[in-house]
């Protein structure tokens, strides 16, 4: 197995560290809630983007949709049972 042949010295190993920064994240505000979101998304808060409602926000929708899943999950799990039984 390779093994570097000397220690990477504490200068060395901080030169290296002078690139670990976060950009600070840029922010738009959205045309129609005027929240804060990022470019390019759909906004978080009303769930539209261009004009048009992208993402549900609203809790009751997004658990419908969870349930929906869950009961597709489960279907599926009854499937793969049925069929090793056979
Ligand atoms: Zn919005």
């Amino acid at each position: 197995m390779p093994v570097p042949k000397r220690k990477t010295s504490k200068s060395r190993r901080d030169k290296r560290r002078t690139h670990w920064n976060l950009n600070e994240v840029n922010l738009e505000e959205c045309p129609r809630c005027h929240e804060m979101k990022l470019p390019h998304r759909a906004c978080l808060e009303c769930g539209y983007y261009d004009g048009n409602k992208i993402i549900s926000t609203s809790v009751k929708e997004i658990k419908k949709k969870k349930e929906v899943k869950e009961v597709k999950e489960i279907k599926k799990k009854k499937e793969v049972k049925e069929v090793k039984k056979k």
